[in-house]
């Protein structure tokens, strides 16, 4: 009998498993052949520390230590701006106070990015403060700790059929295992994995968002440039290996499934970008989505289910996954062990998945 068996072998479970391991024993199943396929591979990589909801804020923070320090560190200097025009006025004002941004002249912005236009640009925002996140060594990090903890991790293994016996669950992937407990990290899967045990669903909703990758523009070494954000969230490039992702931060409601980057949606993020900077998009590398999935509150759920504590999700994580997996994986381990938190009160219930059970 397993004492935790993980479902999905992204961010989430990976993470779970590592804190997992260190209370019992732990087998993750991932149906897909390598860790991270899916969301946890297809992001922008990007630690923000005032991104998301104030439970997400909180989980951001309690994790920077863990991402400075562990295994040597997943983060490095990236900066991130805000370029707006009078028309953008008020989200450019309203993200700034969010995230802290500190105003600097057009010129000084060219500066750093001699491609933004200053005829269209009238106003930016710069902090040094947001980083670039390792992620491929941060999962396999994780998973490495699991495995040093005795955990198993099986990829290729797609969970078909979850059965509840009186000591715990039964559950179907090529082989037949039996646990005291499930974790669902399923990712944009969670609520059809919960269906299949017959347990009631979240409401999770699986949301697209879009990724192309272009030549550095105009030629420019761009490693040192900041991420770029339009106002309001509405598109986004950030440096990448030597070229530039632009993402037009689509949130486009779909089922679970290998997602893919819509052309046209794409293209308008792209004349988005377009408008502000002085080189125009001319050659796609590649282009991918991947899908963000939310709770209908935009907090994580971490944690038993009120109705079953041998059901515990680690699930929705939203556009938050990569950054907040230190600490939530911490706060899913207290939950289980019935430790506090120390992310406080106000903060566990915004986290538990009680508040979505009425
Ligand atoms: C374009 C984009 C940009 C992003 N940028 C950032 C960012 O800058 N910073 C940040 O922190 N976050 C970012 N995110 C969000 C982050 O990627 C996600 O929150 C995170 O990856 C979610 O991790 P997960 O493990 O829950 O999901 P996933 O990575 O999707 O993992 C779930 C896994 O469960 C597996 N699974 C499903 N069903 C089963 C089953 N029945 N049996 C076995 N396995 C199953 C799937 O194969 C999958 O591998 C971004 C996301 C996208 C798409």
């Amino acid at each position: 009998m397993i004492d935790f068996l993980i479902i999905g072998g992204g961010m989430a479970g990976a993470s779970a498993a590592a804190r997992l391991s260190e209370l019992g024993s732990i087998l993750l199943l991932e149906s897909e052949s390598a860790l991270g396929y899916h969301a946890s591979g297809r992001s922008a990589a990007l630690f923000e520390e005032s991104y998301g909801k104030p439970s997400t804020v909180a989980l951001n923070a309690a994790s920077r230590i863990y991402h400075e320090t562990a295994h040597g560190g997943f983060l490095s200097p990236r900066g991130l701006m805000m370029i707006g025009t009078a028309d953008t006025a008020e989200d450019f004002a309203a993200d700034c106070k969010t995230m802290s941004l500190n105003a600097m002249s057009v010129e000084e912005a060219r500066a750093m990015l001699p491609i933004l236009n200053p005829n269209v640009v009238d106003r930016a925002a710069w902090h040094s403060d947001a980083l670039d996140i390792d992620t491929d060594r941060l999962i396999q990090c994780f998973a490495a700790d699991a495995r040093a903890n005795g955990g198993r991790v099986v990829t290729g293994a797609g969970v078909t059929a979850i059965r509840k016996i009186p000591t715990g669950w039964v559950v179907e992937a090529g082989e037949t295992y039996e646990a005291r407990v499930i974790v669902n990290a399923a990712g944009a899967w969670v609520d059809q994995v919960a269906k299949l045990a017959g347990v009631a669903p979240l409401g999770a909703t699986p949301l697209r968002r879009s990724m192309g990758r272009i030549p550095a523009p105009g030629g420019h070494d761009v490693s040192s440039w900041p991420m770029i954000f339009g106002p309001g969230e509405t598109w986004y490039a950030k440096p990448d290996a030597g070229a530039l992702l632009v993402s037009p931060a689509d949130e486009e409601l779909v089922e679970p499934h290998d997602a893919w980057a819509d052309d046209m949606v794409l293209a308008e993020g792209f004349a988005r970008y377009e408008a502000h900077v002085t080189e125009p998009v001319t050659r796609l590398l590649s282009s991918w989505a991947g899908l963000r999935t939310f709770a209908p509150d935009r907090s994580l759920v971490l944690g038993p289910d009120p109705a079953d504590a041998s059901w515990v999700w680690c699930a929705c994580q939203g556009g938050y996954g990569i950054q907040t997996s230190p600490a939530a994986s911490q706060f899913l381990a207290d939950m289980v062990s019935g430790r506090p938190s120390e992310l406080g009160t106000d903060v566990t219930a915004q986290l538990l998945p009680d508040r979505l059970r009425s």
